[in-house]
């Protein structure tokens, strides 16, 4: 089926010429090194399906399975306790909200004027002025759930909460956009596991949904349609990276994925954002592939799976082409490869070349697709 001639090289462009009927080309990237691109990120990304082989003898983490304690006197997000900050959280029975003792941005400081002389240190040493607020978001009152543990009526709560974070940082402030995000496990460096995550709202569109929103609105203009509802029906059609589906929501482990069991959740209506989720029923379907595709990651190696989670939508100011470029869809970016202990290291040539995989997007959609959605946790009467 495969077919590797190579074409005269010249001028140093060396042309691989494979000429693979298109039904067939997914099956044929199975076991040959090749490049995949990234159309949301713009990126490529080198996949060495072939390497799965090799023997391992890299660094393995050590699980994470302490049973933990429903209330944790030492927990600066349990309710009740006191923060480092000073502050005394509430007594909460659902989630809880508060802005950061240690905001990454701040709200009021001076403007920085940027120098407009086009002196070459002006051209090269560009800075500009941030403002910014950073809240944190506790799921539940207990210290030792996820959202793997938690209830869908859990999980909607959550939903509502950042709707209603959007809506009023929306109203009530300048800023040009909001990121909410989850970084779960210490793998990942989060040292608290109380189930929470976070929203940094700043005046600018940080570099990741700002390449994204570039390239969905390039991508409209040029084909006069929606990028991730052209993805989505290819997926959907193509039926081979399918991790968790239901009416509301496709979670796929993208063509173009890095991270080994990388999964992005996409909404099969075309909203811009969470705000367009209005009836209970939409945001359970919501919860619901939340819990599949966490249950699932948890289910994998029978550990806290830990990633890093961010939702991509409309920024909460941008020009009409913005909001109709855009399309909510959900990242999970997990660092385990084979094992509870054994993470994926970004080092070498990914940091000075580019992103590479081994395990194609396709075998890992097999894995997590074949999992249940019944956490092996409950299952063994464990909550650790
Ligand atoms: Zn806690
Ligand atoms: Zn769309
Ligand atoms: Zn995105």
């Amino acid at each position: 089926m495969r077919s590797s001639t190579h074409s005269t090289a010249q001028h140093s462009n060396l042309h691989l010429s494979v000429r693979i009927p298109a039904s067939m080309m997914d099956a044929a990237l199975d076991d040959i090194s090749h490049r995949r691109y990234n159309p949301l990120r713009g990126n490529w990304i080198l996949v060495s399906p072939h390497r799965t082989k090799r023997p391992w003898l890299g660094q393995e983490e050590t699980p994470s399975r302490n049973a933990l304690p429903e209330h944790d006197p030492e927990c600066y997000l349990c309710p009740g306790n006191k923060r480092s900050g000073g502050a005394r959280n509430p007594d909460f029975d659902g989630t809880f909200v508060f802005v950061n003792d240690f905001s990454a941005v701040k709200e009021d400081q001076v403007d920085y004027e940027t120098s407009l002389s086009d002196d070459k240190a002006s051209l090269l040493l560009k800075a500009e002025g941030v403002k910014g607020k950073c809240y944190v978001i506790c799921f539940s009152p207990a210290h030792n759930k996820t959202l793997a543990d938690m209830s869908i009526p859990e999980i909607c709560l959550v939903i509502n909460t950042w709707q209603k974070l959007y809506r009023d940082v929306k109203q009530d402030t300048p800023f040009r956009s909001i990121q909410i995000f989850e970084n779960k496990g210490d793998a990942m460096g989060c040292s608290n596991p109380h189930p929470h995550c976070q929203a940094w709202a700043t005046s600018h569109l940080p570099e990741e949904p700002a390449a994204e929103l570039t390239n969905m609105v390039e991508y409209q203009r040029a084909h006069g349609s929606c990028m991730l509802c052209d993805y989505l029906a290819i997926e959907l059609e193509k039926k081979e990276r399918i991790v968790a589906e239901n009416d509301g929501w496709l979670a796929i482990c993208p063509w173009w994925a890095f991270w080994p069991f990388e999964t992005l959740v996409i909404s099969k209506r075309c909203i811009k954002s969470i705000l367009e989720l209005e009836t209970d029923k939409e945001k359970e379907l919501l919860a619901q592939i939340m819990s599949a595709i966490t249950t699932k990651y948890d289910n994998l190696f029978e550990t806290k799976f830990p990633y890093s989670m961010g939702i991509h939508q409309a920024p909460l100011r941008g020009t009409d082409e913005e909001h109709a470029a855009n399309h909510v869809h959900i990242h999970f970016l997990p660092p385990l490869l084979r094992s509870a202990t054994v993470k994926k290291f970004q080092v070498g040539y990914e940091l000075l070349a580019e992103p590479q995989r081994d395990i194609t997007p396709e075998q890992a959609a097999r894995r997590l697709q074949g999992l249940s959605t019944e956490l092996y946790r409950k299952k063994l009467g464990d909550s650790s």
